[in-house]
């Protein structure tokens, strides 16, 4: 099928990317021309792994294109996807306003009888709302609007668009539904086939429950610590049960990135408005916004004072295997350490171009974690990347004076430290 996808984002560019390498013609059209050239030169403008292996291979085969021009993207293709982002509005309701504007964009191009299809992360109606949107726009085209709302995760997105644990596609009746389906021919994996608002509510509803599930475990590791319990073993324990699972069973400092925290807001938001209540989602989101004082507690208690102290902070990324920040805890740990006048040694290996963009020169980058903790006071890790676990245990024992270790991710072996080296830990008994 001759397919286009409106965002060239970490969701638009892997579907594009991916669907191009499954059979399909893609074109794949961003307002930023600036991510446009770079696509056209080979450059995938964000951290993904594998993704620009599957580019380049698809750019050759010219099964898939890049551009910026609207006549070219949208006046030839069967089917329109939109991965434009759906940022958080003021009182935390999703901010529309890209994707009704790449829809009324598209539907003034596109030929007669074709779909749009929302993979954006959009609250229950907003399909039908750009269903009643294209009629009033292009009454003649017979445009069909639905909702396949995207689960992929930075970090292993290829990994997730060829093995997905399900493929949900909203519309309001099975012609659509198989349509679309048939794009993915060449995956197998579950179909749910629902309504536009039942897709749109699934989406809303995993990650509402997986942050539920991030909070729970937090808040039974802080209780852990006072009762003398390795929240650990307690999160080994309980998974085993398979009525729970063990993932997202992981203490830490707590969830960030671009969808927990802004898809939570917009679920309560988006039951406010039926006078509703979300409370289990409202606490899940309260518990995450106070777990960093954990952290920022444990700083202040190991400091003498922190003004003028080096503080390496390790891991800036939201998660391992992303260059991407938004809403990332480390963040907001660095803010505080510099509002309190600390000297900051940052180390990441993939997300420093995008925190050096935000802070500047505030930051001292180090391209190792063995520059990044050197002379330093505390170590905080912040992101649980393979290279910093397998480093910092041998950069540590080998200092003289040797800094505490504040590790908000559980993810060091006390058992590779040198036994002088004080290491806290979520969830567990403190070392004095
Ligand atoms: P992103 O910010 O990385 O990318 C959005 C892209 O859309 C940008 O390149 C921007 O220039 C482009 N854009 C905005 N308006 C446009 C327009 N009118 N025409 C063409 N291009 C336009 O966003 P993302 O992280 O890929 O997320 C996209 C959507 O997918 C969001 O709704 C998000 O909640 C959802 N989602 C994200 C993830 C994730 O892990 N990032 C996972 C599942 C779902």
């Amino acid at each position: 099928m001759k397919v286009t996808v409106i965002g060239s984002g970490y969701v638009g560019l892997v579907t594009g990317v991916c669907l191009s390498d499954i059979g399909h013609e893609v074109k794949i059209f961003d307002i930023n021309q600036h991510k446009i050239k770079m696509l056209e030169s080979g450059q995938v403008p964000f951290y993904e792994p594998g993704l620009e292996k599957i580019l380049k291979r698809n750019v050759k085969k010219n099964n898939l294109f890049f551009t910026s021009q609207e006549r070219f993207a949208f006046a030839d293709t069967d089917i329109v996807f939109i991965a434009v982002g759906t940022p958080p509005g003021l009182d935390g309701e999703a901010d529309l306003t890209y994707v009704f504007r790449a829809v009324q964009n598209a539907s003034s191009y596109m030929k007669e009888n074709s779909i749009i299809i929302v993979k954006s992360t959009v609250p229950a109606g907003t399909t039908e709302k750009l269903n009643s949107l294209c009629k009033k726009l292009v009454p003649n085209k017979n445009l069909t609007v639905a909702s396949n709302p995207e689960f992929l995760r930075e970090g292993s997105a290829v990994k997730d668009f060829y093995k997905p644990d399900r493929i949900v596609i909203g519309a309001n009746n099975d012609v659509i539904h198989e349509k679309i389906k048939s794009l993915y021919a060449l995956i197998e994996t579950e179909y749910c086939l629902t309504t536009p608002e039942s897709a749109e509510m699934i989406k809303y509803a995993s990650n509402a429950l997986l942050a539920v599930k991030i909070s729970f475990i937090n808040e039974v590791a802080l209780l852990c610590e006072e009762v003398g319990a390795d929240v650990e073993e307690v999160a080994l324990g309980v998974g085993k049960d398979k009525r729970i699972g063990s993932s997202f069973l992981r203490a830490g400092i707590g969830y960030g990135g671009s969808c927990f925290p802004k898809d939570t807001e917009a679920l309560i938001y988006l039951a406010s408005q039926y006078n509703k209540e979300m409370k289990i989602v409202q606490a899940a989101k309260e518990v995450n916004d106070r777990q960093i004082n954990w952290m920022l507690d444990h700083i202040n208690q190991s400091a003498t004072q922190i003004e003028h102290a080096k503080i390496a902070v390790l891991g800036l990324a939201f998660k391992p295997e992303t260059d991407d920040i938004r809403e990332s805890p480390a963040l907001r740990v660095i803010d505080y350490l510099l509002q309190r006048k600390a000297e900051v040694q940052v180390f990441d290996p993939k997300a420093m171009p995008n925190t050096k963009n935000q802070y500047g020169t505030t930051l001292s980058y180090h391209e190792t974690v063995e520059a990044a903790v050197e002379n330093t006071d505390i170590v905080l890790v912040l992101t649980e990347w393979e290279v910093i676990i397998k480093h910092l245990p041998a950069a540590i024992n080998s200092m003289i004076s040797k800094p505490v270790i504040i590790d908000g991710r559980n993810c060091l072996e006390r058992i590779k430290l040198n036994s002088d080296i004080r290491l806290v830990q979520v969830g567990k008994a403190s070392e004095e």
